[in-house]
């Protein structure tokens, strides 16, 4: 056990990037909270975001992480993507169990004024449009949904996912503070939701609780951690924590896979770089990285491809 105090502070409360998985009155609230400032930093350098893409993909992004803890089938995948008609135009987000995600924007580099709470104006740069959700389980058919967008800002069309799709009572806050220089400054956020049986009481004791509360960076900037953010939320509760869940940005793209998606072009294609002499390259969506295959590895691919048929 010794190694996994890496990280850890002297209150046992996980210093980088991680996902809290708790719960409280009895089992009748599930709760997750989240800080993931690297994750979004590393978002927002792979896809060279504006400060309002960076908030509204690393707002989706954190949810992402979060619904994989809470899913947690065996190697589930959940995929959100948000289609908008602003000028951001969409965004998706792959998220695994082990708080692993990627994610990109269709338009990253979108500025705007702010909104009229002076804050970065995300639900105008999405706009109107849907929010859907895809749970994928190896040998299982995907299962997907789909709501309306309630305003644009990620946490309150989240919110109505649940409401909506789950039937389940749900308060979602997700958000990011970008630096001057456009880098992150926090990111965080939180899922808080009732279990069917709840007691009607405990409606108003979260409503009353969540009011107080400006925004969850604020709460970041405070100096909690999600540990703290859960146990403030849910004061007198009873918050029980059951899992500490590290977080990162990580994309599982790699040559081979790049290599694949070159072959797949087909053998006309393939032959048609060789002959002009022109290298092929790969783009990855996700993580904004590039793969160049030169011609030389085409010709081998092409000779490859060749000789299978
Ligand atoms: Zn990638």
């Amino acid at each position: 056990m010794a190694g996994e105090l890496i990280g850890f502070d002297e209150r046992g409360t996980h210093q980088g990037d991680h996902i809290v998985r708790g719960t409280a009155a009895d089992g009748m609230i599930r709760a997750f909270a989240i800080t993931a400032r690297e994750t979004v930093q590393t978002a927002h350098e792979n896809h060279s975001t504006s400060p309002l893409v960076t908030a509204a993909l690393g707002r989706l992004m954190m949810a992402g992480q979060m619904m994989g803890v809470m899913f947690k089938g065996p190697d589930e995948l959940v995929t959100l993507t948000v289609r908008g008609d602003g000028p951001i135009g969409g965004l998706t987000v792959t998220a695994n169990t082990h708080g692993q995600v990627k994610g990109f924007a269709n338009h990253p580099n979108v500025w705007r004024a702010h909104n009229a709470l002076d804050k970065l104006d995300v639900g105008g740069g999405i706009g109107a449009g849907t929010l859907t959700v895809i749970r994928d389980q190896p040998g299982i058919e995907p299962y997907s949904s789909a709501v309306e967008l309630v305003s644009g800002e990620i946490g309150d069309d989240l919110t109505s996912y649940f409401v909506l799709s789950d039937q389940v009572p749900t308060s979602v806050g997700v958000g990011v503070l970008v630096n001057g220089d456009t880098s992150v400054k926090q990111a965080g956020g939180f899922i808080i939701q009732l279990m069917p049986g709840y007691y009607d009481y405990l409606v108003d004791e979260l409503e009353h609780n969540l009011a107080g509360v400006s925004s969850v960076t604020s709460l970041l900037e405070d100096g909690m951690t999600p540990t703290d953010i859960l146990q403030y939320l849910l004061r007198g509760l009873d918050y029980q924590q059951l899992e500490v869940v590290p977080a990162q940005f990580h994309c599982g793209c790699n040559e081979e896979r790049a290599t694949r998606a070159v072959v797949a072009l087909g053998k006309d294609e393939l032959r048609d770089m060789v002959e002009k002499g022109e290298p092929a390259q790969a783009h990855c969506h996700f993580c904004g990285k590039d793969y160049v295959l030169e011609t030389s590895r085409l010709e081998e691919l092409l000779a490859q491809a060749s000789s299978q048929k």
